[in-house]
This record gives C-alpha cells, structure tokens and sequence, in this order.
C-alpha cells in the first residue's frame, strides 16, 4: 500500500466565476502572460502549431469564457492544433488523453498546488475539465467557490 493516498477529483466549475492565475508547462514554466490581457485577466500564452505553421494561442484565463485570441496563425472551426510551450517548445498535449465529445487529443497545463487543467485542442470544442489532485485529502473544502479559486 502506498503510504500517501492520492485522492484525484474532477471539479465542476461553475462557468464565468472564477479564473486561472497561476498555469504551468509541466516544466513549471509560467504560462500566464500579464502583457495580454481578456477580460481583464493575463491570457494563457501558448504556441500552436496548425499544418506546419507556428503561431500563438492567447487562452481566456476564465473558466468557461472561449474568447480567445490567436496571431499568427488562423485555424479553421473543427481543425485540431498542437500547442507547446512558449518558453520551453515541450508539447502540452496530454498523453493518452482524448476528448470525450470529439476524441481529439487534449491538451494539458498544470496548477499550483498539484491539481490540472486539460482541454480539447480542436477549436470549436469547449470541452475541457479541471482536476485537482490532493494529496492532503482537504478536497471537501473545494467545494466553495472562494477556495477553489485559491488552487487556480
Ligand atoms: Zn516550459
Ligand atoms: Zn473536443
């Protein structure tokens, strides 16, 4: 038997209420980026790449809010990207992981605190989920929105 029980939990979120401040590479690379800013909040910088050309993918940094900005590169609705790393070129996307609307392949980011955020990499399909996994078993407190905000 291990010795410390990891408790893994998918989280609903409720949408608009709360967004990511603190996202990671799996390399702890911050992936926040203050210089861009949706909805008041530093977007989620990350590099995508569609058909062998390299752009950028600024996510909304609110939970269940999709106006995110591209440059460089415009994929059509329905086309599925890669998106790596900004800083470190690592490839975000979640190993073994498929949507569970469209199966395409999920990408994957991490948070403070051990717990992940993974989402579908097709634009068009929202489906994306959080995952806190705590190894401390203090995961009944999430259930309010105020400490969940405090493990994004
Ligand atoms: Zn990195
Ligand atoms: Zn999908």
């Amino acid at each position: 038997m291990p010795k410390k029980e990891k408790l893994e939990i998918e989280v609903e979120v409720p949408a608009k209420k709360i967004h990511v401040e603190h996202v990671f590479c799996h390399k702890g690379h911050q992936l926040c980026d203050p210089s861009k800013k949706i909805h008041g909040f530093p977007a989620i910088k990350l590099k995508m790449r569609y058909h062998g050309k390299d752009g950028v993918l600024f996510i909304d940094p609110v939970y269940g809010s999709f106006d995110n900005i591209e440059e460089g590169v415009r994929p059509p609705k329905g086309g599925v990207v890669e998106l790596f790393c900004p800083v470190c070129g690592e490839s975000l996307k979640a190993a073994g992981e498929t949507c569970q609307l469209c199966s395409s392949p999920m990408f994957v980011c991490y948070l403070p605190k051990g717990g992940i955020i993974e989402g579908c990499s097709k634009k068009g399909c929202y489906y994306h989920k959080v995952k806190i996994v705590d190894a401390e078993k203090q995961v009944s407190r999430l259930f309010e929105n105020d400490t969940l905000q405090s493990y994004l």
